[in-house]
């Protein structure tokens, strides 16, 4: 059986190694991390995803452990209404609903998917060496490591990454996010409803990811690297957001200030060259992208698919891992770029161009909603 090591036990790499191991391939996963830890609270899990999730037999597990989302509002800071979708029409139509997910929780069906004894914490590559017929993963604790195949799924950072293109930072895109889990009761937000409300500078947005628990998650234009305040987090963010669409602060109130998470937001711009021979990168390694499309995540369980379709079909290892690079391209390039563009827009401080935003927004509500239709609706 072909060897295949995977760094990276984020979401990416754990579906990388569940459709590896379907195809064929005895997998082993590398993880820094001494454990599965419960960072990062929510996901959107588009239908797209959760098509694939089906696939791989997980589906049922996630369907289970996560929350419909049936309706997606657009709101103004203050609640006005701009643009409502009814996602149900396009669940029935597609056969495959949208679901907000704990990412600890889709991790761990992942994870046990995988088979646990196939995850290896506390280990942290720090070098490949390619070879003719593989590639060797070398770690800081003095292992190593060689496969037929090695994929680098180890996040927007990655180190694999950083070897195969060069050292190059990621960029920011001038806006940090907050994010948490709490319980918000509120007629406001009825089941199934996932929302966003767009401020000056701000936004600041909910949804339901199962056992009756609200992810939500704000974000501001501030300088990069910034940390907790004195009064912590969640004083900071009440004082941005206490006058907003009562959920927000309500929901962020809900929350224990230990849960709350605070991350820079980042991307690169698309580069075609994701393989070495017989290394491939995967995921925000290959293709991270900013929040705002809620793609990342899902963008990485498409690619697991495809890397282990082309694998299989190809003649050679190498030739497989080209073809998976060429076939998603294009599909990812188009959500690192439509999402950094909306950020932008989203992220707009000027009130007269904010003004006009939200107009647009309530004008074009039906473009805008097509348009995420046929991003979840394409088959990969
Ligand atoms: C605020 C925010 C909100 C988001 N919301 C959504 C959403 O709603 N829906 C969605 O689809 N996506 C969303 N995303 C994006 C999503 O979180 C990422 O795209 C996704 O987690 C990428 O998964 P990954 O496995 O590629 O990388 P990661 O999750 O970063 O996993 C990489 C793993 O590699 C490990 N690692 C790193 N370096 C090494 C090394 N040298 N050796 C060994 N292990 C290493 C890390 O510890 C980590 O476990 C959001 C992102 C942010 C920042």
């Amino acid at each position: 059986m072909p060897r295949a090591v995977v760094v990276g036990a984020g979401i990416g790499g754990l579906t990388a190694a569940l459709a590896l191991r379907q195809t064929g391939w005895d997998v082993s996963v590398y993880e820094r991390a001494p454990e599965l830890r419960e960072v990062g609270a929510g996901l959107s899990l588009w239908a797209n995803a959760v098509r694939v999730l089906r696939r791989l037999g997980v589906g049922d597990a996630v369907e289970a452990a996560s929350a419909p989302l049936r309706v997606s509002e657009l709101r103004s800071r203050r609640g006005r209404l701009l643009i409502r979708a009814d996602y149900g029409d396009l669940e029935r139509r597609l056969g495959v609903p949208n679901v907000g997910v704990h990412r600890a929780d889709l991790q761990a069906i992942l994870a046990d998917a995988v088979g646990r004894e196939h995850i290896h914490f506390g280990m942290t590559c720090v070098r490949y060496l390619p070879d003719e017929k593989g590639a060797t993963a070398l770690f800081a604790e003095g292992d190593e490591v060689r496969g037929q195949i090695l994929v680098g799924a180890d996040g927007i950072k990655s180190l694999v990454r950083n070897q195969l293109l060069g050292p190059e930072p990621p960029r920011y895109a001038g806006y940090t996010a907050w994010r948490g889990v709490g319980r918000v009761d509120r007629p406001e937000v009825p089941v199934g409803l996932t929302a966003l409300a767009t401020g000056r500078g701000s936004q600041a947005g909910l949804l339901p990811i199962g056992g009756g628990r609200t992810y939500w998650f704000a974000s501001a234009n501030v300088p990069p690297g910034g940390a907790a305040g004195p009064g912590g987090h969640k004083a900071e963010l009440l004082a941005r957001f206490r006058d907003w669409w009562p959920p927000i602060p309500a929901v962020i109130e809900a929350t224990d200030e230990a849960a709350v998470v605070r991350n820079d937001i980042l991307d690169r711009p698309p580069v075609r060259k994701w393989t070495d021979g017989r290394v491939a990168l995967l995921g925000d390694a290959a293709h991270p992208t900013t929040p705002n499309l809620g793609q990342g995540a899902c963008q990485a369980i498409e690619s697991a698919w495809v890397l282990a379709r082309c694998l299989a079909e190809a003649e050679t290892p190498e030739a497989g891992l080209k073809a998976y690079a060429q076939a998603r391209f294009d599909r990812t390039a188009r959500v690192t770029d439509e999402s950094w563009r909306l950020g932008k827009v989203l992220a707009w401080e000027s009130p007269l161009k904010c003004w006009l935003r939200d107009r647009l927004f309530g004008l074009l509500g039906g473009l805008t909603v097509r348009r995420t239709e046929g991003l979840i609706g394409a088959e990969v």
